[in-house]
């Protein structure tokens, strides 16, 4: 075969350090606002991130490690964690992000297995370091985030973050290497077995990152003021430290308080435009200003996934003049692979039809690819209607979990565990996780759907619909439902509200067979519901039917 001609243009690796010196060099008043543990609010630009960023490369230079070491973080979204995700990925160091809700076993587990070197975590997950220390023998050195001032007292041996970069020079050049190189490491909240790695790399982020500020994807510009709220432990913030900075938009950490009145003040207070987190938080923030007669002056679009954000909370985040942005991903798929939004087709439809559209998980950003498929892999229609297993590939979706023995695919397509049907526009709508589905007479329902219903019915703050063993039907739909606060209705009035609630909004074999209520509905590590919890605790509920 004759040689093939080769384009002649620079072959410049995507490399991570490259967000932030691009943002440094051309966006250098580029702020960056931080709600600390210390109680203040914290701002400085992108040049003095890449400054202190660059003082840690420096700092982890005195440890002799190699390209690929692990450092561990446990700690909130602020300017410390923000510049060891730079400085570390920026050195050829992978940056292991751990979940602190995690129970100290399974953190122990990912710590050991990860093979961390270094750990940083925020003061206020000191105990749970002290916890640690014995269980982990091979880190060495846990660094506390905080002013030194401020270091708590402790038997174990920590050290300080500002003293340990107080005497870097700051003068470092990023390194070049080869944009395949690992950068950054998270491990799935182990919902399924053991926790498992997906190790990024500076490629699949820095591709990751422009395909998800696209128009049709989150649709970030410079104009914009972020606010991710999903925690940077959580799949990198879904990718917003490093999307924000290759857009050039400013960018607000909040720290640990996460509640209604501290996202609302922050979202105020600096002129937010956009942000970023699972449903449950935007529940919070809802019912806060809905009880405070509050508005919003500059917050106007919202990225929502992790779990089905329910039309509902679209409705009312609409009626505040937020433009809700459904997206669905996971830790394997960096994480976002489709986002909801409407084709120059869908423009001259009514309101109520494109709220469909909208409230699926939306379509696919180039780069990755789907499908769904039967359970012999055969590849089912987009016709909106056949539902399958949802398969995903693409240069930001995993192969291999981090040393695991085999790849993860299966034909070349990365499984989801997600069960979907996709439509003839490429609108992928998730009915279920697999293992959540509700097989009923050897139909399928999805439990979103009635979830949906369910959190629709006003006074339903959040619903888990999981199934139960039914002699005749094999499965039937319980609803799980976690009540609003100060209600005069009875327990029996209101369930048989909520079940009336659904007629005609589902099929009426969909309706479930029961409502029971409790005080809190169980969530996991990342915010999303532990129905394998709930149906440990209500596998022998009785049915009324039975
Ligand atoms: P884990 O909780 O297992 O660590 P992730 O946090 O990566 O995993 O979550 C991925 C899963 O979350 C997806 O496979 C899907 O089931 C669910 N998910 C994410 N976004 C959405 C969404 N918009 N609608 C419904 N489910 C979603």
């Amino acid at each position: 075969m004759t040689q093939a001609l080769l384009g002649q243009m620079m072959n410049s690796p995507l490399l991570i350090s490259s967000l932030l010196s691009s943002a440094a060099r051309h966006h250098s008043k580029l702020e960056i606002v931080s709600r600390r543990a210390e109680g203040d609010i914290h701002r400085y630009t992108v040049v003095d991130l890449q400054f202190r960023a660059k003082k840690l490369a420096q700092a982890l230079e005195r440890f002799h490690l190699h390209p690929g070491s692990r450092i561990g973080t446990m700690a909130w979204n602020g300017y410390r964690h923000l510049e060891i995700y730079y400085g570390v990925s920026g050195s050829g160091l992978v940056c292991h992000t751990i979940n602190p809700r995690l129970f100290p076993e399974q953190i122990a587990y990912i710590i050991q297995h990860a093979e961390d070197e270094i750990i940083f975590f925020d003061q206020s997950f000191q105990a749970l370091v002290e916890v640690l220390i014995p269980l982990c023998p091979n880190v060495k050195k846990w660094i506390c985030l905080i002013d030194p001032a401020l270091m708590q007292k402790s038997e174990k041996e920590i050290d300080n973050y500002e003293s340990f970069i107080a005497h870097e020079s700051g003068d470092y050049v990023w390194p070049t290497f080869d944009e395949n190189w690992a950068s950054s490491l998270c491990y799935t909240s182990g919902t399924t077995g053991n926790p498992k790695g997906a190790l990024y790399s500076h490629r699949s982020t820095v591709l990751h990152s422009y395909a998800s500020a696209l128009p049709d994807s989150l649709s970030l510009s410079a104009t914009d003021v972020i606010l991710p709220v999903v925690p940077m432990f959580h799949v990198n913030a879904w990718g917003l430290p490093y999307s924000s900075l290759l857009v050039g938009a400013k960018l607000v950490l909040p720290g640990a308080k996460l509640d209604g009145p501290s996202i609302y003040e922050l979202l105020e207070s600096e002129k937010v435009t956009f942000s970023a987190a699972v449903p449950t938080i935007w529940a919070g923030l809802i019912q806060y200003i809905k009880s405070q007669n509050l508005s919003f002056s500059t917050f106007n679009r919202v990225v929502i996934g992790g779990s089905a954000c329910p039309p509902a909370m679209m409705r009312t985040l609409q009626e505040y003049g937020v433009e809700v942005i459904h997206a669905w991903g996971m830790t394997e798929l960096s994480p976002i692979g489709t986002v909801a939004k409407l084709k120059a087709s869908d423009l001259s439809k009514n309101i109520h039809d494109q709220e469909i559209i909208l409230q699926k998980q939306g379509r696919v950003i180039f780069g990755v690819d789907m499908r769904i498929v039967d359970g012999n892999l055969n590849e089912l229609a987009q016709d909106g209607k056949a539902f399958g297993d949802l398969q995903v590939k693409g240069p930001w979706v995993i192969q291999q979990y981090f040393k695991a023995n085999e790849s993860a695919l299966i034909d070349g397509w990365f499984p989801t565990g997600d069960v979907s049907n996709i439509d003839a526009d490429g609108n992928m709508q998730i009915t279920d996780r697999s293992k959540d589905v509700i097989k009923s007479g050897g139909e399928w329902i999805s439990s979103i759907d009635l979830e949906n219903v369910a959190v629709g019915h006003p006074s339903v703050m959040m619903a888990a619909c999981i199934s139960v063993a039914h002699p005749k039907w094999d499965e039937r739909p319980l609803l799980v439902i976690e009540k609003k606060l100060d209600l005069d209705l009875s327990d029996e009035a209101l369930k048989a509200d909520i079940l009336q609630f659904f007629v005609g909004k589902v099929a009426k074999w969909c309706i479930p067979d029961d409502v029971v209520f409790i005080d809190k509905i169980p969530l996991t590590a990342t915010g999303k519901m532990q129905k394998l919890k709930l149906r440990e605790q209500f596998k022998n509920h009785q049915l009324p039917s039975l």
